[in-house]
């Protein structure tokens, strides 16, 4: 899960890291009214979303009037922008974030990431920040320095010290990047994130400000940091990923054409393998998770459907907790409440599988059956081939 940039400000502001002075606006009007009030003569307006790198696709606009603001705003409000880390569908600008401009004597690039197979908490520092800093981790490798924190010990200020040295930092310097840099790793730690970059922490005069910063977490963890669960913006999440996460299923969005419905993650992989190995392409997978009643059962049908491109849909049940019969109820009441409208192919194993296989065969006659996982998963790639070439013919 993400948060937008000045979110992730306030959560800075809290450690007393320096910040521009900077309000959000939702409508081009209030934007020229925050720039008037924030005072000055030159302000960046930033389209907040869900996404790096909003520079490069022209989200962050420099203003040297309120009426520059004002058309800068006009322009990004209510409209898509498309960066590198979107996709091809881009993320609506619905707030903006007007800030005061700060001169830019330097461009840091600090970032903090949970290393899962180091179980460490990792900080990454450049001297060369800025938009580039992808470029420069590439090119000039060794102007990178890092850090590793023991999370049960922390962030010792040794650590912080020798970042700001790596960093090439002198005098003052030193001791206000320090602090920077030890807020930081309290706001990342004390919030469970899993990820907080500042790009560009810039030196400007004999001051170290954060421009830019961006946070995510573990949607697995977030239940326990309801601060964190109320800035969450659903606005910019994949429609289809909030619509099962609403309904308390398991979901996740790709790019293919078969809709998947399965039990266990696990279960989940080796479908979709098999899927690309019958030369299909699914669209997504949805994890009915342990014990799943009929009725979570047909819900997760609608969940799938939501996403357009579905063309055929693929049940795959290895019961052990579950109930090839329940299972079999959901499909049926799927079917007659919910309307499917594409070719479903629906494989049953493990408890009940009889019952399961007996309703279907008696309630559920336009079903296609499958015996194994291979079966099923070749009968989704040719039902969704024979949906094609009907549709040709027409
Ligand atoms: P990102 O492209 O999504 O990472 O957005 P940033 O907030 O990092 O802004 C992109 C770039 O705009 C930064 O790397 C800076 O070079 C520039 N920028 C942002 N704020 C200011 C500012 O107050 N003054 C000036 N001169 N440049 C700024
Ligand atoms: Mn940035």
């Amino acid at each position: 899960m993400d948060i937008h940039e000045y979110q992730a400000k306030e959560l800075l502001a809290k450690q007393g890291i320096r910040l521009p002075r900077g309000a959000l606006a939702y409508s081009p009007e209030q934007a020229a009214y925050r720039a008037s009030e924030i005072g000055g003569t030159a302000w960046v307006v930033k389209a907040q979303i869900h996404s790096g790198a909003r520079g490069k696709a022209g989200g962050i606009i420099l203003c040297r009037s309120e009426k520059e603001v004002e058309d800068a705003a006009d322009k990004l409000l209510g409209a898509r922008l498309v960066t590198h880390q979107t996709g091809e569908r881009g993320k609506l600008v619905s707030r903006l974030y007007i800030e005061e401009t700060v001169q830019i004597d330097r461009e840091i690039y600090l970032g903090f990431v949970l290393d899962r197979k180091e179980e460490r908490i990792m900080i990454v520092a450049s001297g060369s920040g800025g938009m580039e800093i992808e470029e420069i981790a590439e090119n000039e490798p060794d102007s990178i320095v890092r850090q590793v924190v023991d999370p049960g010990v922390g962030m010792l200020p040794f650590q912080a010290r020798e970042l700001a040295f790596g960093l090439g930092l002198d005098g003052a310097l030193i001791g206000k990047a320090c602090q920077a840099i030890m807020g930081s790793y309290r706001v990342f730690r004390d919030h469970d994130a899993a990820m907080l970059e500042i790009n560009p922490l810039v030196v400007s005069h004999d001051e170290i400000y954060a421009l830019d910063c961006k946070m995510s977490f573990d949607e697995n963890a977030v239940f326990r940091r309801p601060e964190i669960m109320e800035l969450r913006d659903k606005s910019q999440e994949d429609p289809r990923e909030t619509f099962a996460s609403d309904r308390g299923l398991s979901y996740v969005g790709l790019e293919g054409n078969i809709g998947c419905i399965i039990n266990g993650a696990g279960l989940a992989m080796a479908t979709l393998d098999m899927i690309k190995i019958a030369g299909g392409e699914p669209a997504n997978f949805l994890d009915i998770g342990g014990g799943a009643s009929p009725e979570r059962v047909a819900k997760s049908f609608r969940a799938v459907l939501q996403d357009r491109k579905v063309e055929v849909i693929l049940v795959n049940i290895f019961a052990g907790i579950n109930r090839c019969d329940w299972v079999a109820e959901g499909v049926v009441k799927a079917l007659e409440e919910v309307g499917v409208g594409v070719p479903l192919v629906v494989r049953l194993s493990g408890t009940k599988v009889e019952e399961g296989r007996a309703i279907l065969k008696e309630r559920a006659p336009s079903v296609i059956v499958a015996d194994t996982l291979k079966d099923a998963a070749e009968k989704a790639v040719a039902a969704r081939k024979g949906a094609e070439s009907t549709v040709a013919a027409q």
